[in-house]
């Protein structure tokens, strides 16, 4: 439930109201804006609260959150933009985030890293430490992978995003790279959640594949409620009866997310697609649906990359792709 407080409230009314809410049993969030100052009282059942707030003259109205996820509703606040080492996600600017599936060594991402910042990403994205269907697959080079793109970063300008896979590996990550990857298959993983709500960097929630949109906010509330606000969404396909692509893009999640969370939303269209000609049009549709952001992996020559050739585009697909994304964007009074 939402607490909304009367205009010039005083420090001390505040405080009040909080200690009420800790004295409770619940923990209270405050959010103090310009015009008026809210709090939340977090905790299962909060509103069974509601009548002792009520009789705070200093309460002018509550808003109860029925929806399990509190942080990152929309309902708490209306809109977050993150500042990943500079690069702001969630404004009109439609971020591109590109680069290899996996860090394969310094020169080849260099150059990868070097062929889409000319096309205008400006975030580089590449796997250190991989989740691999099979473990006789390229595992990823660990914190070597993360030194290269440190390094990568430091040259280029570009920023980094790679994932982690436990808390451990979290720690590595935060250390070096911008942006905190958690992949699909660990969006449930609670304990690397938590982790990353305690870290210093902006986390990049992908949705698990078998995952609805309820457990995926909840997901993202696990990170926000130890304290991490920075926290982007992405949809990067679902399993579905459908089988010709590798998973079904949920194109309905990005308008949806935005409905119900003031998190910014991103599309990763390479994962679904599977097949390279097919990462274009649904890299334009998530334009068109609202992302903020566009994850593509890109390498110099997908045919020899240690991961993910298939879906892995060449950097003159990537280019075009960007030039007729930057089409839509305007369409839409956005930018790239
Ligand atoms: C990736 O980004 O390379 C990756 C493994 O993605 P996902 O977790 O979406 O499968
Ligand atoms: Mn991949």
């Amino acid at each position: 439930m939402i607490l909304t407080l009367k205009a010039n409230i005083a420090k001390k009314q505040i405080k009040e109201i909080e200690d009420k809410v800790k004295e409770l049993g619940f923990s209270p969030e405050v959010s103090q804006g310009k015009e008026k100052t809210l709090i939340l009282v977090k905790g299962e059942n909060a509103i069974l609260t509601r009548e002792v707030f009520e009789a705070f003259d200093s309460v002018d109205f509550i808003t109860p959150i029925s929806e399990p996820y509190k942080l990152v509703s929309k309902k708490w606040k209306e809109k977050t933009v993150i500042d990943a080492g500079g690069v702001r996600i969630g404004t009109d600017r439609i971020v591109l985030m590109a680069g290899p599936c996996s860090v394969e060594n310094l020169g080849s991402t260099m150059n990868i890293a070097a062929a889409v910042k000319e096309a205008g990403a400006v975030v580089l994205r590449g796997g250190a430490f991989k989740p691999r269907t099979s473990p006789y697959s390229f595992q990823g080079l660990g914190e070597e992978g993360l030194k290269i793109l440190r390094e990568i970063s430091e040259e280029t300008g570009l920023k980094i995003i790679t994932e982690a896979m436990n808390s451990e590996q979290a720690q590595l990550v935060e250390k070096y790279a911008d942006i905190i990857q958690i992949g699909a298959r660990n969006m449930q993983n609670f304990e690397l959640l938590k982790s990353c709500g305690k870290a210093r960097k902006p986390v990049l929630l992908k949705r698990g594949f078998s995952n609805t949109i309820k457990e995926f906010l909840m997901s993202a509330e696990y990170i926000a409620a130890e304290g991490n606000n920075d926290i982007i969404l992405c949809e990067r396909g679902i399993r579905t009866f459908s089988d010709y692509t590798r998973f079904t893009l949920d194109i309905s999640a990005v308008p949806v997310l935005k409905s119900l969370t003031h998190l910014p939303v991103v599309v990763d269209p390479s994962h679904p697609a599977g097949k390279r000609d097919l990462v274009e049009p649904l890299a334009l549709a998530a334009v068109a649906a609202g992302a903020d952001g566009l994850l593509i992996e890109v390498h110099m020559d997908p045919q020899k990359a240690s991961s993910d050739g298939a879906q892995t585009l060449y950097p003159d697909q990537f280019s075009r792709l960007v030039e007729k994304a930057s089409k839509i964007a305007g369409v839409l009074g956005r930018k790239i």
